[in-house]
């Protein structure tokens, strides 16, 4: 609830005073328990931030974060504890995210010994069960991160995340950075683990293709602001702000005659710095459809059909 996220950026000359990034600027939203939730925007809208924000990786600059009816968003590291051991994460680097000296059996079971859940045979047994979930074997525990394809390391971190039962799972683009083939493989498999676990999920791509499968709702960010969010279909079917819109005709259209009626048309101009947003709505610098008051009064995010909501002037 109204979550805001500033880096500190260095000192301005004149005064003395610290420039801040605003990378999340007051955004508020749910996530529906066993849902996922997609999030999604170009890089640098915030999105990570958001995430890594409501697991507590880093202090906020103000808002609240709400688990369960509880404000997590001030508790202390002892008070914090059982509310980290519901909310894991999944990086986009699997590679970069797994330390590369550990074996994977090393790996999985340190969030247990962490926790000092289970004696050494129960934690073998453990490990070796959420490695069979994911689709490796026992063959698998005694090798190193870098012996295995980017994939099969996406689900040693999947199995790592799960290993001391999760509730919500932060998915930071978990399967950006790996290919097409394999990318639905991964995908399916976290909708399994979702039904059979009855976890949440926060799941964070930088194209709605990524996330129309998965979602059962989509938020959309840019620069620091949620600026549409609702149901999946809603958003696919009828997406209302003019950014939503933009992303989704960037979406690769599979048949060439559907390609052909709509061109990929691609946003004009650049994303402006973060640093210095503009005033008003924030992508009036890049919108066709802008009024005269984009340019200085900021849209609120309203209701305008059951669920779906949008910040823009046009509604
Ligand atoms: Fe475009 Fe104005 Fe809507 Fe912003 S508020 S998206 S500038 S129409
Ligand atoms: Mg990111």
């Amino acid at each position: 609830k109204n979550l805001k996220k500033y880096f500190p950026v260095g000192k301005s000359s004149l005064f003395g005073s610290t420039n801040y990034l605003k990378a999340v600027d007051d955004i508020s939203f749910y996530i529906n328990q066993g849902e996922t939730l997609g999030l999604v925007g170009e890089s640098g809208c915030g999105k990570s931030t958001t995430g890594r924000s409501i697991i507590r990786m880093f202090d906020i600059n103000g808002g609240e974060i709400y688990y369960k009816g509880v404000d997590i968003s001030k508790l202390k590291e002892k008070k914090l504890k059982p509310y980290r051991r519901k909310m894991q994460v999944i990086f986009q680097d699997p590679y970069a995210s797994l330390n590369p000296t550990l074996t994977v059996k090393d790996l999985v079971s340190e969030p247990l010994d962490v926790y000092h859940i289970g004696n050494k045979k129960e934690r073998y047994e453990r490990v070796l069960e959420l490695i069979e979930k994911v689709g490796l074997t026992k063959e698998h525990l005694d090798r190193y991160p870098h012996e295995f394809s980017g994939g099969q390391r996406q689900r040693i971190g999947i199995a790592r995340a799960l290993s001391i039962n999760p509730e919500f799972i932060l998915c930071d683009e978990p399967i950006s950075a790996l290919d097409v083939s394999i990318q639905a493989q991964v995908v399916n498999m976290l909708e399994d683990l979702q039904h059979e676990l009855g976890l949440t999920y926060l799941f964070i791509a930088h194209d709605l293709s990524m996330v129309r499968h998965i979602s059962q709702r989509i938020g959309v960010m840019y620069l620091g602001k949620l600026v549409e969010i609702g149901p999946s279909h809603a958003i696919y079917k009828n997406p209302l702000h003019p950014y939503t819109k933009a992303l989704l005709s960037s979406v690769l259209e599979p048949d060439p005659k559907l390609a052909r009626e709509n061109p990929i048309r691609v946003i004009e101009g650049d994303v402006p710095s973060p640093l210095k947003p503009p005033t008003g709505c924030r992508f009036v610098t890049r919108c066709k459809y802008k009024k005269k008051e984009c340019n200085n009064l900021e849209p609120e995010l309203k209701e305008v059909e059951k669920d779906h909501f949008v910040a823009c002037h046009l509604y």
